[in-house]
């Protein structure tokens, strides 16, 4: 009943203090007495940075997701230094709930399955390291690898695989010189030598502590650094360097009690207890343990408080105490006892840990495995692109090489065309082509009522010429007489040469009389002809018909234009008759 009152009141009062002090706090504040507690907690003993915590509670509503998850991360700590380990690990499990950056996540397992060895909860342990190795994983989270493999090597330390942690530890070890930051130095270190200690290898062991022993001091962490000298003692020990080791021994168990790590203090008096046993001193034996025996029973560190009552036991039997000897004796096997459930607790979680990272690494092959075959299936694919294009290309240039055959084939069919619509010799159309176009100029003026002429003319007595000069001669004469002709018509009509010295012209569109002045310039220039140096003047009979209203084939005015040639020959030659004059 009182109590209940006690309580109560208790209750308010707390409630008033946080009332008077709940005075409004800035953010930057907040983060500058948070930074101070971080600070403290690692250089300071614990209670200094937990006031500062304490001061804050009342404001935590405004910090931020980081802030809350740094104060809890803090507060877990100090709870593990003060011996409350159970409410440590209780703080780490109600910080995971919330949510975390991946960085975060990875401290708070780290110190999570730190506090949970240290408390014998392997279990709890191993299933922090799990989650912690799962998040390295993931390649694309930038994580503090060093802090977890420091963990891993220490939860690997504490089951026995020594080879195992060593390697966790080497991995550490070179994170952390990437890094260079001494903090993450001394605990590599630190890792590295307690895994030699317990495999009795001095002289690394004795180096590692040694470094890590510096590097902490270098960064301040005087815990650490207490942790490690504690350990150097111990390992010393076991060389037989008694004196060095009681040296390390006494400054590790100093600087443990000055920051008021409860767990290394009891754990270093251990260490300092089997030196003093080696060295047959059993007052100061009793002087280390007998303080300790409590807090090595809270911590549940059996083994040790195993160990311990054995030390005891054995000075009380030596001393002829026997029922104090008996005491120690059964205390002893308690802790045995108890501690071998736990080594198997240990054991067992350890190998459902192995069991699941083997299934994770199954899991990882399979995952490695399908990116291998998607892998292989894009370079398929890509191949089949290549292939695609090799074939596009291909059928590009063979339909290249095609048109260029097609084209060269419609040149050379233009080309035969044009030969076979030619004369050889004076290149004018042949008779066959001459009338084929005369034909459709006839056609095309009588649809758009426009005179068509056609003339056909005769060179006069041109077996002449090839019997007088040749036939080379002639040819020459031909083809001077076509030249001429296309200087005179080519531009309104229509030239062939329709037989040997023949040649015929169809004008469309123009006017008889005018063609008459044409004809009569064309024998003018006739007379001119040369064949080399040599004048060979010729003349030519023309005979020329236009297109009446009621003709309809082009023949009708062919025979007339034929009949008036015929009617030039007979006239005497060297003349111009028109079918329509009546000459
Ligand atoms: P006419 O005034 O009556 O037309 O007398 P002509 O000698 O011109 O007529 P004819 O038809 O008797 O003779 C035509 C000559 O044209 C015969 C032939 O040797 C000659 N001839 C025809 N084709 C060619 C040719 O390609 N080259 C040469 N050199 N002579 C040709
Ligand atoms: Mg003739
Ligand atoms: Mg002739």
């Amino acid at each position: 009943m009182i109590r209940g009152v006690i309580a109560i009141l208790g209750a308010w009062l707390t409630i008033g203090l946080a009332l008077a002090q709940d005075e409004s706090i800035d953010p930057e504040a907040f983060q500058e007495r948070l930074e101070r507690a971080i600070e403290l907690n690692t250089t300071a003993p614990w209670r200094e940075s937990q006031q500062i915590l304490d001061e804050l509670r009342p404001h935590l509503d405004i910090a931020t997701p980081a802030q809350y998850a740094e104060y809890g991360y803090l507060e877990a700590r100090n709870l593990t230094l003060s011996g409350d380990l159970a409410g440590g690990l209780d703080k780490v499990a109600a910080l995971l709930e919330r949510e975390l950056t991946a960085q975060q996540k990875v401290r708070i397992y780290r110190l999570g399955a730190n506090i949970a060895i240290i408390a014998r909860r392997f279990e709890e342990a191993f299933s922090y390291l799990r989650d912690g190795l799962r998040l390295l994983d993931d390649p694309q989270a930038d994580l503090d690898n060093a802090g977890l493999y420091g963990l891993a090597s220490y939860s690997y330390a504490q089951v026995g695989e020594l080879a195992r942690a060593r390697e966790f530890g080497h991995l550490a070890l070179a994170e952390a010189r990437r890094s260079g930051d001494p903090r993450e130095l001394c605990y590599a270190e630190q890792q590295l030598a307690f895994v030699d200690k317990l495999d009795v290898r001095i002289e690394t062991g004795r180096h590692f502590y040694q470094a890590a022993i510096s590097h902490c001091l270098e960064a301040g962490d005087e815990l650490s650094a207490g942790i490690s000298e504690s350990g150097l003692g111990d390992l010393l020990r076991l060389a037989g360097e008694y004196e060095v080791a009681a040296h390390w021994l006494a400054s590790g168990l100093a600087r443990l009690k000055k920051t008021e790590f409860e767990s290394g203090v009891s754990e270093t008096s251990l260490y300092f207890a089997r030196l003093e046993m080696a060295r047959g001193r059993p007052d100061r034996v009793i002087e280390l343990l007998t303080p300790v025996l409590g807090e090595l029973a809270r911590g549940q560190t059996w083994d040790y408080l195993a160990e311990a009552h054995r030390m005891l036991g054995e000075i009380a039997r030596t001393r002829q105490q026997y029922p104090r000897a008996m005491e120690h004796f059964e205390a002893r096997m308690e802790a045995r006892e108890k501690h071998l459930d736990m080594e198997r607790a240990r054991r067992i979680a350890y190998l459902e840990v192995e069991f699941d990272l083997q299934h994770t690494q199954q899991q990882l092959e399979l995952f490695r495995e399908q990116a291998r075959v998607r892998e292989l299936e894009t370079q398929n694919e890509r191949q089949r692109k290549r292939l695609r294009t090799a074939v596009y290309v291909l059928a590009g240039v063979l339909f290249a090489i095609l048109l260029l055959l097609l084209a060269h084939a419609t040149r050379e069919r233009r080309r035969f065309q044009n030969l076979s619509h030619r004369d050889g010799l004076t290149a004018l159309s042949n008779h066959t082509r001459f009338f084929e176009l005369a034909e459709r100029a006839f056609e095309l003026t009588r649809e758009k009522q426009v005179p068509f002429t056609l003339v056909l003319a005769d060179i006069d007595h041109f077996k002449q010429v090839n019997d007088i000069h040749g036939h080379l001669t002639g040819d020459e004469v031909l083809r001077r007489v076509g030249a001429r002709l296309r200087e005179c018509f080519g531009k309104q009509g229509i030239i062939g040469r329709i037989g040997g010295e023949e040649f015929g012209i169809a004008i469309p569109g123009y006017r008889p009389s005018h063609i008459q002045d044409d004809l009569d310039e064309l024998r003018e220039v006739l007379k001119e002809a040369r064949s080399g140096d040599e004048i060979i003047p010729v003349t030519m009979s023309f005979g020329v018909a236009v297109r009446r209203r009621h003709d309809s084939t082009l023949t009708q005015v062919r025979e007339r234009a034929d009949e008036a040639l015929y009617k030039a020959k007979h006239a005497g030659r060297n003349r111009v008759v028109h079918a329509d004059r009546g000459e």
